[in-house]
């Protein structure tokens, strides 16, 4: 039986035994689109996060969709465009229930301003990363990625703890809103700055944000006290972060820790320029737009210019990921660069070894599987100090959104053997339902983008984007339930392509087989990736997998 869901009442939260469709892996899929519904922020309109990231493109498409999943069968691959049903083609029964692409435009073309053109027509669609893959599961999805980074600073400056440490951020939407439940899990008092009231005050319901500040004089006197008494805490503030970051910087105080997430890939749809009100900026997005795009990037520039400042002054700034730095260098910044890309500063290490955001979501709706696969983790990597630390700070902090689900960084050998383990339970019925997994499209061997994920590769790679086709390609001869493709959209267009799969641990023996192969070569081709670009980790990363083509030879070379 579905569950209420009291936060958007017409998108009740998938579960139960019944299926509706003629296999577990069609309802696996099915309940995964209602899921990042019933997540989303706005799925009146299917926007799922990321001010236009979309998980169909308009209701028909949607409910085609859902009608196609329902009567199709096992051996049928449902083909979608740009959130678009557009052919159910008969395959065989271990290639893909559903393969998608979504929003890729031609290099030359590929430009915000024709982007919108085109979704204006109804012709596109953008999917964010997880959106129109049907993956999103809330803002639970970030909080490992962004307690990790949190905590290498932590241990890079800080003494392994940003207790009694000063976090200041700004944005707290779908993706954002996951920062100050990390920062007040790694132990800081963080300030997070929204110019929209709706959702500073949806974080501060749901128990992410533990105090609202009426203004920023009150904010910063309760963060000057939390760090004074070395306690935890996060505070949500109402205001522009391109007037409130200027006006701490000429106040003098300077945070410890400086970042931000407000949705500045987008100077449309995303980032809300200062001076203006929120009605004005959804007035302009209809008729407009390229006086907003001028007022968003003025803003921006202000914005990464009191970011420059900080970190003039002291602070660790990094850019979370949201393109502010590139619209900031084009609104004139020409050091925005200065800031590093979090990716490069902290997690690179970690994706040498496909280590990266892994995720696997309850199909039964019931909170005790995950809970079980919760023991099940720190049974079988016990030597993990990363996954065994998250795993047990999560269940007691993060509360599930929509369908429960977890999320944790493991690498090559440790996803696989973790499925197959899952897998087991659900054959042994020690599970109330199978299990879906999958990752974020920010993985190793799964996506370019030069002004993120692949900022300074070593060798220079960053903006070569047939890491990810190779990625999907392989992920569609091995086996994978759902595998998707996505360009940029919005103020994305242009900047990055990534992919996406989902594997169904149903039980079965053909689950076995697609989690051996789909989840194996996933994270092989994360190392190859990064042994290839010339990471010393990654190539004895690779020797040790046995993925070098010559045993003791680097990838390197080409000759
Ligand atoms: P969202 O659209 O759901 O939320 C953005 C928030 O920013 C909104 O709450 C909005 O009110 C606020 N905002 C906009 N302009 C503002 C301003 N000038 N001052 C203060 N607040 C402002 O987006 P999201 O899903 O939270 O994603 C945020 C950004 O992070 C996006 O650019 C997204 O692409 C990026 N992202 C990064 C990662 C990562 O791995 N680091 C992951 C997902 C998303």
């Amino acid at each position: 039986m579905p569950k209420p869901n009291p936060r958007h009442p017409k998108f009740p939260i998938p579960g139960g035994p019944e299926l509706r469709t003629k296999g577990w892996r069609q309802e696996a899929l099915l309940r995964l689109l209602e899921n990042v519904l019933s997540v989303g922020e706005d799925p009146d309109n299917l926007v799922v996060y990321a001010a236009l990231g979309k998980a169909a493109r308009n209701w028909l498409a949607h409910d085609e969709i859902v009608r196609t999943l329902k009567i199709m069968e096992e051996d049928q691959t449902l083909i979608i465009q740009s959130g678009k049903p557009v052919g159910l083609l008969k395959t065989h029964d271990k290639a893909p229930l559903v393969i998608m692409a979504n929003c890729n435009i031609v290099g030359q073309w590929a430009k915000a301003e024709y982007f919108y053109e085109l979704q204006e027509k109804g012709l596109i669609c953008w999917g964010g990363l997880t959106a129109g893959a049907w993956q999103y599961i809330g803002s639970q999805g970030v909080i490992q990625g962004t307690y990790e980074i949190f905590m290498r600073i932590a241990e890079k400056r800080f003494g392994c703890t940003l207790a009694g440490r000063f976090v200041l951020t700004a944005g707290l939407g779908g993706m954002g809103g996951a920062q100050p439940l990390a920062g007040r899990m790694a132990g800081a008092a963080i300030l997070v700055v929204d110019i929209d009231p709706e959702r500073v005050a949806k974080r501060k319901s749901i128990g992410f944000l533990d105090e609202v500040a009426p203004d920023l004089d009150t904010a910063l006197a309760m963060v000057g006290a939390a760090v004074k008494e070395k306690r935890a805490v996060s505070i949500g503030l109402v205001g522009n972060a391109a007037d409130i970051y200027p006006q701490i910087v000429r106040r003098g105080v300077v945070p410890d820790v400086v970042s931000d997430q407000t949705s500045a890939h987008d100077l449309v749809y995303g980032y809300v320029p200062k001076g203006m009100s929120l009605e004005e900026v959804r007035r302009l997005r209809k008729d407009g737009q390229g006086q907003l795009m001028a007022a968003s990037r003025a803003s921006i520039a202000d914005h990464v210019r009191a970011m420059l400042e900080f970190q003039k002054q002291g602070s660790e700034v990094f850019d979370n990921g949201n393109l502010i730095r590139t619209q900031a260098k084009q609104g004139g910044v020409e050091n925005a660069f200065d800031i590093p890309i979090f990716t490069e500063a902290y997690l690179r290490p970690l994706f040498c070894k496909a280590i990266g955001p892994f995720r696997w979501m309850a199909l039964s709706g019931e909170e005790s599987d995950i809970a079980r696969i919760d023991d099940l983790v720190l049974e079988i990597f016990p030597e993990n100090r990363i996954v065994t630390n998250w795993i047990r700070l999560a269940r007691e902090n993060v509360p599930f959104e929509g369908l429960p689900a977890r999320i944790a960084w493991l690498g090559h050998g440790e996803r696989t053997q973790l499925a197959l383990a899952v897998n087991d339970l659900v054959r042994k019925g020690e599970l109330a339902g199978p299990i879906a997994f999958s990752r974020d499209h920010l993985d190793a061997g799964a996506m370019a983008h030069p002004n993120i994920m692949t900022e300074r590769m070593k060798d220079g790679s960053d903006a070569i984007a047939d890491w990810p086709l190779i990625n999907a390609m392989t992920l569609c001869s091995s086996m994978a339930d759902l595998v998707v493709i996505h360009s940029g959209g919005g103020g994305y267009a242009g900047y990055m392509t990534s992919a996406g799969v989902t594997i169904v641990a149903d039980g079965t023996d053909a689950a076995t087989e697609r989690i051996s192969h789909a989840i194996t070569n996933d994270t092989s081709l994360g190392i190859i990736r990064y042994a290839d670009a010339g990471y010393e980790e990654a190539i004895n990363a690779a020797e040790a997998a046995g993925l070098l083509l010559q045993p003791g030879a680097t990838l390197r070379g080409g000759t």
